[in-house]
Parts: C-alpha cells; sequence; structure tokens
C-alpha cells in the first residue's frame, strides 16, 4: 500500500491524498477526499488544474467530513470521468448536497462577476462547476455508519469513526495488502458541543494526521462561554443589537446550542434571535434529524426545555425580504449571519445598519483571515469599506476565541498517544510552522520523525 499526497500538504485546504493497493495491473485506486483549494486567487486558480492522476482510474473515494475544502472538487472529478462509488458517512451525505450547490453557486456568481468585468478581448470566464453538476455526484454516494469494518474493494476494507469535528465527521481506516492506514481527518477538541470526542485507534502501519493548530493550545471553552454570557448583558443594558458572523455549518448551531443551554442565566426570554442564513436553516435540520449522534449532554439539552434549535425566539429567516425585514430592528436583536469572516453574505447588510450605533455589539466567534473585512474590524478599522460606501465604526467589537472546530497541540499529541506502538505520521492539513512545531513534539517524545509531506511525495505504507 503506498499513499501520494496531492493537497493539503503544506498548506490547509484541497485536502486529497491518493492510496494505491498492490501493484501493476491488480493496483486499486482509493481516494481519500477531494477538497477545493480556497485562499488567494492564485491559490484558487489551481483547482482549474487537471488532476495529478486519472480520474476514470481511480475505482472508490471516500471523504472524511462535509466541510468545502475536503469534499469541493467531487462535481469536477465526476465531470473529468470518475464513475465509482464515494463513500461518506450518514449524516455527511446528508450535508454534501447542501455544502456542494452553495459551493456551485458560488462557483457561478464569481464567474459572473469576472465576465462583468472582463475587456472586450479577454476569454469569457466559465465557473469551475455550475449546480448542474452537483446531482451526478450525488448518484454515486455510498453511506455508511460509523464503526462498520466494510469491504469496498476486492481485498480493501474501510471503516469510519467519529472525529468530533463537525457533524459526520470521520476518521478512516483502511486495511489492504496486510497493511492499515489511518487519516485523521479533521479532528475535534475533545468536550466540542453537541458532538462527542473523536474516537481513539490504536493501531495503525501509517498515520496521516492533521495539523492545523499543532504549534498552539486553546483557550478553556468555559471562560469563552461566560466571556459570550457577559457580552449579551452588556448588550442588553447598552440597548442595541448583536451581531455574530458565523458559518453555516457547525459554529451556527453550536451558538443556538449554548443559547439553549443557558436560557435561563442569560436571561435570552427577552431577545429575539434570527439565524439569517436559509443555508444554516437547513443545515439545523440535518443536525436535528441526525440527534441519535450528539454526545450525552447534548442528548440531554435535545430532550430539555427549550429545545435549541426550537427556541420560542428564533426566527430562521428563508428569503431577503425576511433578511432586510430584521433591519428596521435597533435593539434586542442577536444577529447570526455568514459569512463567518464578513468578506460576503448577509452579515454585510446588518453591518450597514449597526456599525454606527454605539450601543450595538459585533461579536467574532471564528478565525478572521488577513484581508476579509472581520480582520479589519478585529484590528480596530475606525472606517470600513462596504458596497463601495464608508462607514463609520462606532459599535463595540469582541472577539470571542477558544471556540475552534480543531483540536490543539495538546489535543493532537494526547491523540497520537493512544497508538500502540507509535506508527510513523505524515502531517498533512496545517501550515509549516504548525507542522514544524508538531513534528517538533512528537519526535522529543517518541523518537518518531513525522514527515512534513508536499504534494507529489509518495510514502509507503
Ligand atoms: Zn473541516
Amino acid at each position: 500500500m503506498r499513499v501520494q499526497f496531492h493537497g493539503a500538504a503544506g498548506e490547509v485546504t484541497g485536502s486529497m491524498h491518493l492510496v494505491e493497493i498492490g501493484e501493476g495491473a491488480a493496483a486499486r485506486r482509493v481516494l481519500l477526499d477531494c477538497g477545493l483549494l480556497q485562499g488567494s486567487p492564485e491559490t484558487e486558480l489551481g483547482n482549474f488544474a487537471p488532476f495529478p492522476f486519472d480520474p476514470a482510474a481511480l475505482d472508490a473515494v471516500v471523504v472524511s467530513h462535509a466541510h468545502i475544502d475536503h469534499i469541493g472538487r467531487l462535481p469536477l472529478l465526476v465531470r473529468r470521468g470518475f464513475r465509482g462509488p464515494i463513500y461518506a458517512q450518514d449524516a455527511t451525505a446528508e450535508l454534501m448536497p447542501i455544502m456542494l450547490m452553495d459551493s456551485a453557486s458560488l462557483q457561478e456568481g464569481e464567474a459572473e462577476r469576472r465576465n462583468r468585468r472582463r475587456a472586450r478581448n479577454e476569454p469569457e470566464a466559465m465557473p469551475l462547476y455550475t449546480r448542474e453538476d452537483v446531482p451526478a455526484v450525488l448518484r454515486q454516494l455510498r453511506t455508511l455508519p460509523y464503526g462498520k469494518r466494510t469491504p469496498i474493494l476486492d481485498g480493501v476494507d474501510l471503516q469510519l469513526r467519529d472525529a468530533g469535528h463537525i457533524l459526520g465527521s470521520c476518521i478512516v481506516e483502511l486495511w489492504g495488502d496486510g497493511r492499515k492506514l489511518v487519516f485523521s481527518g479533521d479532528l475535534g477538541p475533545d468536550g466540542t458541543p453537541i458532538l462527542r470526542d473523536p474516537d481513539t485507534v490504536r493501531e495503525a502501519d501509517l498515520l496521516l494526521m492533521e495539523s492545523t493548530y499543532g504549534d498552539r493550545n486553546h483557550r478553556e471553552r468555559a471562560d469563552t462561554i461566560r466571556e459570550l454570557g457577559e457580552i449579551l448583558e452588556r448588550a442588553w443594558r447598552d440597548g442595541g443589537n448583536v451581531l455574530i458572523p458565523a458559518f453555516a455549518v457547525g459554529r451556527s448551531q453550536e451558538l443556538l446550542y449554548w443559547f439553549a443551554r443557558h436560557w435561563d442565566d442569560w436571561n435570552l426570554a427577552r431577545w429575539r434571535v434570527f439565524l439569517d442564513s436559509p443555508m444554516a436553516g437547513k443545515v439545523v435540520e440535518v443536525y436535528g434529524g441526525q440527534h441519535a449522534l450528539f454526545d450525552a449532554d447534548a442528548q440531554a439539552v435535545w430532550r430539555g426545555t427549550p429545545n435549541p434549535f426550537r427556541l420560542p425566539n428564533l426566527h430562521i429567516t428563508r428569503n431577503n425580504d425576511e433578511s432586510m425585514a430584521i433591519n428596521r430592528i435597533e435593539r434586542g436583536a442577536i444577529i447570526i449571519a455568514g459569512s463567518g469572516m464578513a468578506n460576503g453574505g448577509r452579515i454585510l447588510h446588518h453591518l450597514r445598519h449597526n456599525l454606527g450605533r454605539r450601543q450595538a455589539h459585533l461579536v467574532f466567534v471564528g478565525y478572521q483571515s488577513v484581508g476579509t473585512l472581520g480582520r479589519r474590524l478585529v484590528d480596530g478599522a475606525k472606517w470600513v469599506r462596504i458596497y463601495g460606501h464608508d462607514y463609520r465604526v462606532n459599535l463595540q467589537v469582541h472577539t470571542v476565541g477558544g471556540l475552534s472546530a480543531h483540536t490543539d497541540q495538546r489535543g493532537l499529541l494526547a491523540w497520537y498517544d493512544h497508538f500502540e506502538p507509535k506508527p510513523p505520521v505524515a502531517l498533512v492539513h496545517g501550515e509549516d510552522k504548525a507542522r514544524e512545531a508538531l513534528a517538533g513534539e512528537i519526535g522529543e517524545r517518541h523518537g518518531v520523525q513525522a514527515e512534513l509531506v508536499r504534494p507529489g511525495m509518495s510514502l509507503d505504507v
């Protein structure tokens, strides 16, 4: 068995690893993840390049979870000739149509924008793929529950384990040729709300491990939650609205969960809560339908009152008119809307109406990359530009850390500690600084040299 690395090897996005089992004519080929490259325009141009292998020669694809940097190139893979099964955990398979349709709409919108600005002699910009490419991917889906070892090809077995990162997220175990490969996928921190802690795995001949936060540790979650409660209390006294930019999957559902859990002590009944994202609304439905996957705390909250996804004052907006109507509210509204970095989406029009209000509060609950509006606000910008207009920033900006969906250095090392004996490691899904720090720790503690793999590199299992 042999793995070749083609994405998220030296960067975070575009997760894609090719596993070959056996040799010559009898070789079977399994692709782990087929993610979209995300980031700068130059990085994203890489999505248009041909695959570094023949899609038609693959026997199967296994996806670790429904984030677009792990599944976002599947429509291309199918369009370019892949006809085999795509294995995914049940909940992941339910999230995939929502995520892929959204990604396709963004691609179509991006091509339209480029064509509007296009010079006469420039060729027409084509979208990477369109919504019409998505149904073919979904027809090739085969679902698996957690913890069921299943033969997927002649002499190749697959088992998916809970990775505790988002609903349906998986650690992938793959057996073939008498060897075993483990791919961590993205690992959630222990104690992530709603989800169970990542399963532990004990045996591997080679481990592909994520390393997003390989160089740092998160702050305590309890401090973060207390801070969130304090901000809401202050905002109520100030008599303003609270804006929370959040991604549609994971963080939006987590916030509703915290609201249900702290319903009484945060006195939430006095607020009106808006989840202003049709996509987040659909994801809420999937989470609700899959509540059997929740951890014990969330099971209890789910059975209690109020239900996190049916708070009595929760409004999930379905269309633009309902979203626009929120603009008339000057106080007492908690508005959760995308995008999470405020570089697009409905949060922008809520910002336009609230940036000038001293009594309004803006709460960031996720990482803000350089170059986004979110980052400029976090960095204390006094004026910002939205849709070509300048707005003075009077509202109060807060950054609430510690809600990451990725485990930290301590968590990664503790998870690796369960393997016996310690397998060789290839570090993926992390920038070099994070990978180097994690490799240093693994080397020091266990005498194992962790590989910082690069695109095109191969390792024997
Ligand atoms: Zn992820």
